[in-house]
């Protein structure tokens, strides 16, 4: 385990390019509904300009284009101008470009002025998945969460 930490920490280290300028992202877009804080994984400004960086451990799925990445290019566009964005995966040292159109980036952004609006009405309850739950940031504090008599 030692060993495979060491590798993932070293590759994503590796990867950045030399020379480039390492910012400290914390950023926030400020929708119709309210404001989304975005913190990149990793940004840097470098001789090919700025790129914005998801780190993922793992190797990369078919596609790679949650709705996260849709925060990540409207942040960037407003912080730092044009910027690339980009998933690398640890386990297979693999860069995965994630362009979008702006108007995909409309509508994935469209879904979090409707979840922001859904959660200020109270309207947004949680939808407990055996897939999706055990990778969310809330999976230990989420109350959406049944107990351990639950089939869930
Ligand atoms: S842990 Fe809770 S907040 Fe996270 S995906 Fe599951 S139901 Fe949604």
């Amino acid at each position: 385990y030692r060993e495979a930490a060491d590798g993932i920490i070293g590759r994503a280290i590796t990867r950045r390019s030399s020379g480039a300028e390492i910012l400290d992202a914390d950023w926030q877009l400020v929708r119709p509904n309210g404001r989304i804080r975005v913190r990149p994984d990793h940004v840097e400004n470098g001789p090919e300009g700025p790129i914005i960086r998801r780190l993922r451990t793992g190797k990369p799925p078919k596609n790679v284009n949650d709705d996260l990445y849709a925060l990540y290019h409207a942040a960037a566009a407003q912080e730092l101008g044009n910027a690339k964005v980009e998933a690398l995966f640890l386990t297979t040292d693999e860069v995965v470009p994630v362009p979008m159109s702006e108007k995909v980036i409309g509508n994935r952004l469209q879904k979090y002025d409707n979840a922001i609006a859904g959660i200020r009405a109270g309207h947004f309850p949680a939808s407990p998945d055996e897939r999706t739950c055990p990778r969310c940031p809330q999976y230990f504090i989420c109350p959406g969460i049944p107990g351990e008599s639950s089939e869930f």
